[in-house]
């Protein structure tokens, strides 16, 4: 059964390997729309390749270059984050979210409105509204399959019907780069340090945030909006070698766990076919080759990302959401050069807390709960980009 498929951040890190996959097990795919921030020649690229009806770039100054581009090919182009949220909801059976950041949001949204299933690895739109976009998705008869690979894990290991008898959900993580590094080092970590991630190939957003190990903070959100459990339900356990992707403890002390490769064609290919199974090339473990797996705690001194995360989930309402903002502007000003390494936690902690006391971060003090998130978004984007002036100040009496 030939399906129609939109790919939101196609020429990402996740974008490409969704095509990728279409390739290398070719899967009966019509392509609706292909969409980008700013990389017009990748765009091109591919859209030359896949012939979607449609390619749009996020970046409006693209737009003339895209279109010399295509001229001929009669795929239609446009421009801007209205057109890339246009497309989004034009009700493809599958729309692969793969933007990052919030900017995904609202062309997450759109597919979810439209009942499309949703193949969602923009990870920041769940933290930011995750309990309002997956009731439009269920609402509007559709459903949203998690690609990040732990919960993909823990979707695929989730018995239906068995939430109540869930004991534990544990979150694996690589550790990232800084692992074994003291606080010391990490103090003057650099971008290309911190994106040198072990085990994982992915962009630069997604890199940082697993080498202050924020990644798995906005998992656990994530995890907990997905399978409505709580945060005191869900733990973090480093495993270096990321071959068990997660796992669920039911009541009756049997864990289950998924494993696989360091490859995200996997949990991709898991969310196109679910609840089938999808037959491709797809790199297999050799276990006996591995010999061991090894786990360790967390460490809260250098990693105090997870903690926050974890205080944020308990507080509820919009906590998470403004967590998120702040910690992509606190990103942004780290590749940037603007602040230190361990100053993005620092700067997410200084955020939250001067927002204490504003209604928002609570859910808003009344009306709709996705407004309320997205204000909650703005704000803290703008108290997160004051604190990070002081921090900026700091770091170029440093440099
Ligand atoms: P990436 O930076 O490699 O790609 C992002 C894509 O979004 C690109 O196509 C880019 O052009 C597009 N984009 C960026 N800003 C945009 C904007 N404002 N409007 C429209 N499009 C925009 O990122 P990635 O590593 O592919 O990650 C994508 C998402 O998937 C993130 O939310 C990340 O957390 C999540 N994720 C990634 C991985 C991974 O292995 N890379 C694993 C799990 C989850
Ligand atoms: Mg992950």
């Amino acid at each position: 059964m030939t399906r129609s498929v939109t790919v939101l951040g196609s020429t990402g890190s996740i974008g490409v390997s969704t095509l990728s996959l279409f390739e290398e097990s070719g899967a009966e795919i019509e392509m609706l729309a292909l969409t980008a921030g700013r990389n017009v020649a990748r765009l091109a690229e591919q859209a030359l390749r896949w012939r979607p009806r449609i390619a749009v770039i996020d970046d409006e100054g693209g737009l003339a270059e895209l279109r010399e581009r295509l001229a001929g090919s009669g795929i239609e182009t446009a421009a801007g984050s209205a057109a890339v949220a246009d497309v989004a909801g034009q009700g493809a059976d599958w729309v692969m979210s793969a933007i990052v950041g919030a900017a995904g949001l609202a062309p997450t949204l759109a597919a979810a409105r439209a009942g499309s299933t949703i193949a969602l690895a923009n990870k920041e739109s769940l933290v930011c509204a995750g309990p309002a976009l997956i009731d439009i998705s269920r609402a509007a008869g559709g459903q949203v399959i998690p690609v990040d690979s732990e919960h993909s894990a823990i979707f695929q290991v989730l018995q239906p019907g068995c939430a109540d008898r869930v004991a534990r959900l544990i979150l694996t993580a690589s550790g990232g780069p800084f692992r074994t590094w003291s606080r010391e080092a990490m103090e003057s970590a650099s971008p290309e340090q911190a994106v040198a991630h072990p085990n994982w190939s992915m962009g630069a957003k997604i890199s940082i945030d697993s080498a202050t190990m924020m990644n798995k903070g906005l998992e656990m959100v994530e995890a907990s909006y997905l399978f409505a459990t709580p945060a005191e339900r869900i733990e973090v356990l480093v495993h270096p070698q990321s071959v068990i992707h997660s796992m669920v403890e039911y009541v009756d002390g049997s864990t289950l766990a998924q494993l696989g490769p360091p490859d995200m064609r996997s949990p991709i290919a898991c969310a196109f076919a679910w609840p089938d199974r999808l037959p491709w090339p797809a790199p297999r473990l050799d276990l006996a080759a591995l010999g061991q797996l090894t786990f360790e705690e967390p460490d809260p001194e250098r990693f105090p990302a997870i903690g926050l995360a974890r205080e944020a989930l308990k507080r509820g309402g919009n906590a998470p959401a403004a967590m998120n903002a702040a910690n992509e502007v606190a990103v942004a000003a780290f590749l940037d050069r603007r602040i230190g390494f361990l100053d993005i936690a620092a700067a997410v902690a200084e955020t939250l807390d001067r927002m204490n006391g504003d209604e928002g971060l609570s859910g808003g003090a009344s009306g709709d709960a996705l407004e309320n998130a997205i204000m909650t978004d703005g704000s803290a984007r703008r108290v997160a980009a004051e604190v990070l002036e002081g921090f900026g100040r700091r770091q170029m009496a440093r440099n």
